[in-house]
C-alpha cells in the first residue's frame, strides 16, 4: 500500500486527538462560565461555548422531533441538533467515521485498548454466543430513546420539553453528572474504561444506542471498503488490524454497520488496490479525501449554523443566573 495510505492513520489519530482536546477546551470553558454565577459573580465571565450542546444527545432528538413536527429549529439548544444532523450527515457520506474519527469517548477507549495489545499482546475476544448476545443491547437502547421520542411524544410534550426548565438545564446537569460522579455510575465508566484494555470498544461495540443509529445510517453509505480478489494475497492483515473484527479478507464489500471507518485495514494492507475505499460507482475515495469529507462536513455544518443563525442559545444572562441556582432543583 501507498505511503500516503499509510499515513491516514496519523490524519485519522490527529483529528482524533484534536477533536479531544477541543472537548476539553469546551467542558473548561463551560465549567468557568458556569463557575461565574455559582459564585455571585467573584469569578470572571466567560462566554458560554454552544459547542457544549454536543454532548446533549436527548435534547437534540427531541429537537429533531420538534423541528419536523413545526418546522423550525428551537433556540434554546440549537447547537445540540445541528451537531446530531451533522454527525448524521458524516455516518451517511463515510460509513460509521464519527465514531473512529471524532468521537472522544471512543479516542480514550482506542488507546486503552492498544495499551492492552502492548501488555497484553493482544486484545481478548468475548466468545461468540457471548459477543451475539450483548451487540443488541445498544440497538435496544435506541429503539427505546427514538421509540419514546419520535413515536410516543407529541408535538405539544415536544413543545414543553423544549422550553422547560430541565432541557434549559440539560448541560448543567451534565456538567455536575462529570463534576460530581460517585456510586453507581463511576462504578459503571470506571468498569467499562477498564474492560477497555481487554475488548476493543466494549461501550461502542455493546452499548452505544448513538452509534447503532450510526451504524444504521452507514448501511446507506454510498462509500465502503472495498477488496479487489486479484490483487489480494490472502495476508490476513486487514482481518487483524479491524478493531470490529469483520472478515474483510473474505468479502468484497464491508458493509456491515459495525465498521467504524477507521481505514486501519486499508492502512495495512501491503498490496497496492487490493483494499481501497470506493464509491457504489467504482471511483476510489483516498484516505486523504475521506478524511476532508469527514472533519469538512462535520466543521462546515456547524459553521453553516453560525451563519444561518441556528447554534447561540436564546437563553439570556439573567435568566442562566436563576437555572444555575435551581438546577439542583429542577427535575423532569
Ligand atoms: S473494516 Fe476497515 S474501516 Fe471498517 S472497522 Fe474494520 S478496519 Fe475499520
Ligand atoms: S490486507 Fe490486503 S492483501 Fe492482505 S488479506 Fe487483506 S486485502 Fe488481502
Amino acid at each position: 500500500m501507498a505511503q500516503k495510505e499509510k499515513n491516514i492513520q496519523r490524519i485519522r489519530l490527529a483529528v482524533q486527538w484534536g477533536f479531544l482536546l477541543f472537548s476539553l477546551y469546551l467542558g473548561v470553558t463551560f465549567y468557568r462560565f458556569v463557575l461565574h454565577f455559582r459564585s455571585g459573580g467573584a469569578a470572571p465571565f466567560v462566554e458560554r461555548p454552544d459547542g457544549v450542546e454536543a454532548f446533549l444527545p436527548i435534547s437534540a432528538l427531541v429537537s429533531l422531533k420538534g423541528w419536523l413536527t413545526s418546522g423550525s429549529i428551537n433556540n434554546i439548544h440549537p447547537a445540540a441538533l445541528v451537531v446530531f444532523l451533522a454527525v448524521i450527515a458524516v455516518s451517511w457520506l463515510m460509513k460509521r467515521s464519527f465514531c473512529s474519527w471524532i468521537c472522544p469517548v471512543s479516542t480514550l477507549t482506542e488507546v486503552c485498548w492498544k495499551v492492552g495489545t502492548k501488555v497484553f499482546g493482544k486484545n481478548f475476544r468475548l466468545w461468540l454466543w457471548a459477543d451475539w448476545l450483548l451487540r443488541p443491547i445498544k440497538y435496544l437502547l435506541l429503539v427505546f430513546f427514538v421509540g419514546s421520542i419520535l413515536v410516543v411524544m407529541s408535538p405539544d410534550s415536544v413543545r414543553d420539553f423544549i422550553v422547560g426548565d430541565y432541557n434549559k438545564t440539560a448541560d448543567i446537569k451534565m456538567l455536575d453528572f462529570f463534576l460530581h460522579m460517585s456510586g453507581t455510575p463511576l462504578l459503571v465508566i470506571s468498569g467499562l474504561l477498564l474492560l477497555s484494555f481487554f475488548l476493543r470498544n466494549p461501550f461502542c461495540r455493546f452499548l452505544c444506542p448513538y452509534g447503532a443509529l450510526l451504524g444504521l445510517v452507514s448501511r446507506f453509505s454510498p462509500a465502503k471498503v472495498e477488496r479487489c480478489a486479484k490483487a489480494c494475497i490472502s495476508c490476513g492483515g486487514c482481518n487483524r488490524a479491524c478493531p470490529s473484527y469483520l472478515d474483510v479478507m473474505h468479502g468484497e464489500r464491508v458493509k456491515s454497520e459495525e465498521c467504524i471507518g477507521c481505514l486501519r485495514c486499508v492502512s495495512s494492507c501491503p498490496k497496492p488496490e487490493a483494499l481501497q475505499v470506493r464509491l457504489k460507482g467504482g471511483k476510489v475515495v483516498s484516505g486523504a479525501v475521506f478524511a476532508a469529507v469527514v472533519v469538512g462536513v462535520f466543521i462546515g455544518s456547524t459553521l453553516l449554523a453560525r451563519i444561518t443563525g441556528h447554534w447561540h442559545t436564546s437563553i439570556p444572562k439573567a435568566e442562566y443566573q436563576r437555572l444555575i441556582n435551581e438546577a439542583d432543583r429542577i427535575s423532569h
